[in-house]
């Protein structure tokens, strides 16, 4: 927790997996445009705290720091209690953490598949259910979920990625509509190939095949993902219940 400046009139994004990757580039545009921001990963709390100074420092908005699974209910739970404490209540909620499992599926652990159907999709469970109560108190609120245009086609090899995405899919629109009634958005990004170490096992001629079936002709940026989820973020409220596709043209 940083030391807390007076900035409270501002808005609060809390972006999960702002690390590295979209989430990073999600942190930075949030910051540039003031909002406070809070930020979750897992593993690398250290590298993220170096980021989170930079935003703070540059863009003079208050930044917060968490190393929490969100996998895990408890300490989701755990984090909202924190922020209670803090007064910090969430106007954006970005659950964008999640991990991929390239293998087939027969050579699935139980753990393997746990573990990315918990992350990839119980996490967007457990903020959303924390952050709602105070968003419909106060009638305003969004929620982005970033997903995969797997979750809308499906992937040979990666089955459990792409039945946690649509899983968020059809937990997007369902939640849409059970909250659009008392003034809350929500909406997810379904991507295609972006540029981040989610990739990094695929080799240069894999990613260059891949390239080619794009008719984009290339993979896109974090900050391309991330200045189209902050557009979405800031429209207008009646669009609600989407699972837009970013994805150079792809799927
Ligand atoms: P990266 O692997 O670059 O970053 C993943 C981020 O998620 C890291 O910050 C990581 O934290 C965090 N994370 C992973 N597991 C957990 C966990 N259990 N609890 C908290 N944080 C966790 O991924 P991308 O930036 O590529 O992906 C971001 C999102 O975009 C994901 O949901 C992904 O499925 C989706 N997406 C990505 C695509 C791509 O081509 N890259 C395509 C379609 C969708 P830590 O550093 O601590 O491990």
């Amino acid at each position: 927790m940083d030391e807390k400046k007076n900035l409270t009139n501002r808005k609060t994004v809390l972006i999960t997996g702002a690390s590295r990757g979209i989430g990073k580039s999600l942190a930075e545009i949030f910051a540039k445009e003031g909002y406070n921001l809070v930020m979750l990963c897992h593993n690398s709390l250290n590298i993220m705290w170096e980021d989170a100074r930079k935003l703070s420092e540059e863009y003079d908005v208050n930044v917060y720091c968490y190393a929490t699974d969100v996998s895990k209910s408890a300490e989701i739970k755990k984090l909202f209690e924190d922020l209670s404490a803090h007064e910090i209540s969430i106007d954006i909620l970005i659950n964008n953490a999640g991990i991929s499992y390239v293998g087939l599926l027969q050579d699935m652990t139980d753990n393997d598949w746990d573990e990315v159907i918990k992350t990839n999709l119980s996490g967007a469970f457990y903020t959303s259910r924390a952050v709602l109560p105070s968003m419909i108190a106060r009638k305003e609120g969004r929620i982005l979920n970033i997903s995969s245009v797997w979750g809308n086609i499906g992937a040979s090899t990666e089955v459990a990625y792409s039945a946690s995405k649509g899983g968020l899919n059809a937990f997007t629109k369902a939640l849409a509509k059970e909250v659009a009634p008392s003034g809350i958005v929500v909406n997810a990004i379904a991507c295609g190939y972006i540029d981040t170490s989610m990739n990094a096992h695929l080799s240069m001629d894999e990613k260059e095949s891949l390239y080619e079936e794009i008719p984009s002709g290339r993979p896109g940026t974090p900050d391309e993902v991330a200045g189209f989820v902050y557009q979405i973020a800031t429209s207008s409220k009646y669009l609600t219940g989407q699972v837009i596709k970013f994805d150079g043209g792809w799927i």
